[in-house]
């Protein structure tokens, strides 16, 4: 890499480019590449909103909304989570996007010297936001504890790692990178130590919809003071659209508004429209359906082969690497097979895993699995 200018801020110092990006540059100089490192969904939005968002921008809804989005729309959100969690968080702000929510709750909350909680593997965006902010990382393992367990938190260690200093404890279910989805047990215990260190939990809920299990836990029902961070990327087919949401206490929350005021305005305004005015016409069941038949396939038929905790949310699957497989051999000879995975290293401190992501359509899906299958012969 580049020695960088001399004259950028100290604070973008430590954050270096995404894991992935290599990844998209060589992608883009090949021939019908077998692309299962991609993070978002294959399909297209539901009709019903593309008509929406066409309304609302012909409709004039083209200028700015007020800065924590239509208060109606807030409504919806708020009802929503009430419905869901049984407990009505004291505000909402529409963000652009998930990332809207994470950069604002983040440069609201932390101090240079305090500490946050975030599990490894994790996305990658929380580490470096946190860094920007002067803030400690500080890890929480949730690598599977025996060849056949799930990603999981171990309560005792979030005890362990929390101190005076721990100012968030963050939490991602269903999980990016691996489709882990947390227990109400590990919802609930991970709360409670946050709330007897007067810490706050930040839940990034971006793939809630997409959970194959049949109890969806939220820190909102247990965490005294907990901010939600929820989205629409994923689920409606819409991440460009840069729709999300933040729900929350009121002393945060307003703080973010005005942040928010001083940095994005607004989230985009005709999509609000489009949201408010389809989101409750939409059923995403069947994409729901859909993507989890593609984790039956892929646990199906990579799970005896590779060491793979069953997906239980999102659209990855975090498989560790063929015994004795060299990381970057093996994602060198994934590449020479057009196959693009993403390294474990890039959203963990290990690099004993890799991620593939099954928002693609069942042929590409079934080629990539044919491919990894074929690779775990030769490691054998
Ligand atoms: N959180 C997680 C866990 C994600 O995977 C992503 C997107 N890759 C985001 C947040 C950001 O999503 P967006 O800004 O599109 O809402």
């Amino acid at each position: 890499m580049a020695t960088p200018d001399p004259a950028l801020a100290d604070r973008v110092r430590g954050i270096e480019p995404s894991g992935i990006r290599r990844i998209f540059e060589l992608m883009a100089t090949m021939e019908d590449p077998i692309n299962l490192s991609i993070g978002q969904p294959h399909y297209d939005p539901p009709e019903a909103l593309v008509e929406a968002a066409c309304a609302a921008i012909r409709g004039g809804k083209n200028r700015y909304t007020v800065t924590q989005g239509l208060p109606e729309l807030n409504a919806l959100v708020l009802a929503d989570t009430t419905a869901r969690f049984g407990r009505r968080p004291e505000t909402c702000l529409l963000t652009a996007g998930v990332s809207g929510g994470l950069v604002l709750t983040f440069l609201c909350l932390l101090n240079p010297g305090d500490e946050i909680l975030l599990p490894d593997p994790g996305f990658v965006m929380y580490r470096h936001l946190a860094t920007l902010c002067g803030a400690s990382v500080r890890y929480y393992d949730t690598y599977p504890a025996s060849a056949r367990g799930r990603f999981r938190i171990d309560l005792a260690e979030i005890e362990r790692l929390c101190s005076k200093r721990t100012k968030i404890v963050f939490v991602n279910s269903p999980s990016n990178p691996t489709g882990g989805v947390l227990t109400r047990a590990e919802i609930e215990g991970i709360s409670r130590i946050a709330n007897q260190h007067g810490a706050f939990v930040v839940s990034d809920e971006i793939y809630d919809l997409f959970c194959y299990t049949d109890d969806y836990a939220s820190p909102v029902s247990y965490a005294d003071r907990c901010i939600q961070l929820g989205g629409f990327s994923k689920t409606y087919g819409i991440p460009g659209w840069r729709m999300g949401y933040a729900t929350g206490p009121a002393s945060v929350l307003d703080a973010m508004k005005t942040l928010q005021q001083f940095s994005f305005v607004c989230a985009p305004a005709p999509f609000q429209y489009a949201l408010l005015a389809a989101m409750p016409n939409v059923d995403l069941a069947p994409y729901r359906t859909q993507y989890r038949g593609k984790r039956d396939y892929i646990v199906q038929h990579l799970h005896p082969v590779y060491e793979l905790a069953p997906p239980e949310g999102a659209f990855y699957a975090f498989p560790k690497l063929p015994p004795g497989a060299d990381p970057v051999a093996f994602l060198d000879d994934a590449l020479q097979h057009k196959l693009l995975i993403v390294p474990g290293k890039a959203f963990s401190q290990r690099d004993t895993h890799f991620r593939l992501s099954y928002g693609v359509d069942d042929d590409t899906l079934a080629r990539g699995i044919a491919v990894l299958n074929e690779l775990a012969r030769r490691y054998a």
